[in-house]
């Protein structure tokens, strides 16, 4: 069983798409275990990015990331980083296959509406930073 990270990132929350990208994950298999709406503050951004901070995109992407309202959710399934990635499709959504989220719901390469935490230890380090273990659920996905 494994946990990811997903952000609905500003330019989707505008476009009134939260529920149908948090769907197209549930839709997936995975078990949605926690999801709030905040906006980041750039110090949370750059935490969040810390990996991308040598990068030229990395000041673009901070002003982006806290340009607005985000939905933050923690889903729990079976290879959950990488099925979450597959429905999520390319970063540059022209890239992105045929019914991905980037694909359907991505403006460009850097508003591409979602992010997925990348590896278990990433995934346990972006769920601490948005989420206090008693905000994660434990029920039994039917
Ligand atoms: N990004 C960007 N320009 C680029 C590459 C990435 O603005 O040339 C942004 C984009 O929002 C992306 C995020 O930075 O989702 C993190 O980049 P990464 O390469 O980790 O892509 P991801 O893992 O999100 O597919
Ligand atoms: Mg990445």
């Amino acid at each position: 069983m494994e946990r990811s990270l997903v952000l609905v990132k500003p330019d989707a929350v505008e476009r009134g798409f939260s529920g149908a990208i948090i769907g197209r994950i549930e839709e997936a298999g995975m078990k949605l275990i926690a999801l709030k709406m905040l906006k980041l503050s750039r110090e949370n951004a750059e935490q969040h990015y810390s990996v991308h901070s040598e990068k030229p995109f990395f000041p673009g992407l901070i002003n982006y990331i806290t340009s607005g309202p985000i939905m933050a959710a923690v889903f729990e399934g079976e290879d959950a980083i990488n099925t979450i990635r597959k429905v999520m499709g390319a970063t540059n959504p022209e890239k992105a296959d045929t019914g991905t989220i980037r694909k359907d719901f991505g403006t460009d390469i850097e508003r591409n509406a979602v992010h997925g935490s990348d590896g278990p230890e990433t995934a346990a380090q972006e769920i601490k930073l948005y989420f206090s273990g008693i905000e994660l659920q434990n029920y039994a996905r039917k």
